[in-house]
């Protein structure tokens, strides 16, 4: 290489003790900013986004960046610590650095090329409890159809008693090389290989229970213990209830979303709750006792004369139990709301008519009193709030 070559910090952008993450976001923008897809032709932008692409891979490699440090570019130039012939990049799994950084660029492609145990795949399901089951915890059971090994060729997926052969595409790798033409010169990608799927094994004759697959699914019904506390929407996981691994490893998780059903009577916020209580007229002015409903049945309250409509009191710990700590309540708060009655007979009309003449005379004088009162209760609550 005759031609002088950058130093790959200085093509980065990045200082010489700069760590994986900055080295990362570095590349990731330079390789964004020069990638050959956005600049068809272009033969600078190539030449930008091979070099910084060189530089990230050498320093991203902490044998390589080391090399470097010590020997600049020499350590992969011909008689160099790396070895003769420039940089190798056929030693390189472009899949992992490019996948990583190009998941959309590349379209994800198949990363995984392993062939060992894998967790399975989550599934996810949901279910509908009530508002007061949300709030005390449940058990519920759900019912899902999982996939069991094949009890007839124990998930080998092959008839009882023939043997699966070797996955001729990848000599029982389970992986394959593709060798690609790229900017780089030729490059090597290790994918699974399509014929096996990456077991590296093939099956010449299905069992016929499970038609090859090594699974059968079954409808099973599965217990899920959800804590009290549980808000609409969170999820209670239950391990390895979801699909079965993959080559003996465990299973996925089955994640139950919890649908809350609303109450007709309470609503939430957080741990506390919220309701409203109606009052006569009468309780509000006079005061006594009311019988409110909270979670925990009814409770009588005390309602103090002279209690305005939309007064709201607090039941102290009678809201739902924390999810972190059942013995921990939130509060109930309640709204209490006047009613004006709507339907009344004679001997109550006439018994307001002597109320008003007797305390502010508002059906004769025009309810200037009332709004004076108003004002001054208005103010008291205030107070009370505080
Ligand atoms: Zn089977
Ligand atoms: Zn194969």
């Amino acid at each position: 290489m005759a031609e002088q070559k950058r130093d790959y910090y200085e093509v980065l952008g990045v200082d010489r003790n700069a760590d994986e993450a900055t080295l990362k976001k570095a590349y990731r923008q330079l390789a964004k900013k020069y990638h050959p897809d956005m600049h068809p032709g272009d033969k600078e932008a190539e030449a930008k986004f091979k070099e910084a692409s060189e530089a990230y891979a050498v320093l991203s490699d902490a044998d390589k960046r080391r090399q470097y440090d010590q020997f600049g570019h020499a350590a992969f130039e011909g008689g160099g610590a790396g070895g003769a012939g420039g940089f190798d990049f056929s030693g390189m799994d472009f899949s992992d650095i490019f996948g990583d950084i190009f998941g959309d660029f590349f379209g994800g492609g198949s990363r995984r090329a392993s062939n060992g145990p894998m967790k399975g795949s989550n599934i996810r399901t949901s279910v509908r409890i009530k508002f007061e089951e949300a709030a005390f915890g449940c058990e519920k059971e759900i019912e899902l159809v999982l996939k069991d090994e094949c009890e007839t060729c124990h998930g080998t997926g092959a008839k009882p008693g023939t043997a699966k052969k070797t996955c001729p595409k990848c000599g029982g790798k389970g992986k394959i090389v593709v060798t690609q033409q790229s900017l780089f010169g030729m490059m090597q990608n290790v994918t699974t290989c399509p014929d096996c799927n990456g077991s590296g094994q093939i099956i010449q004759d299905k069992c016929v229970d499970c038609h090859g697959t090594g699974y059968i699914a079954r409808k099973k019904r599965i217990q899920v213990s959800i804590p009290a506390g549980i808000d609409n929407g969170q999820c209670v996981r239950i391990r390895e209830k979801g699909e079965p691994g993959i080559n003996g490893g465990p299973r996925g998780d089955l994640l139950v979303e919890v649908l809350i059903t609303p109450s007709e009577k309470f609503e939430r916020s957080g741990y506390d709750v919220y309701s409203i209580a109606p009052i006569s007229f009468a309780q509000a002015a006079l005061g006594g006792e009311v019988i409110i409903d909270t979670l925990d049945g009814q409770v009588s309250y005390e309602v103090v004369a002279g209690t305005q409509t939309n007064t709201r009191i607090r039941l102290r710990g009678k809201g739902i139990p924390s999810l972190r700590n059942a013995n921990t309540r939130g509060d109930h708060y309640v709204t209490l709301v006047v009613q004006v009655p709507t339907s009344i007979n004679a001997a109550a009309k006439e018994a307001l008519r002597t109320f008003d003449e007797n305390c502010g005379n508002t059906l004769k004088e025009g309810g200037t009193k009332v709004k004076q009162e108003k004002k001054r209760k208005g103010f008291r609550d205030k107070i009370k709030d505080l």
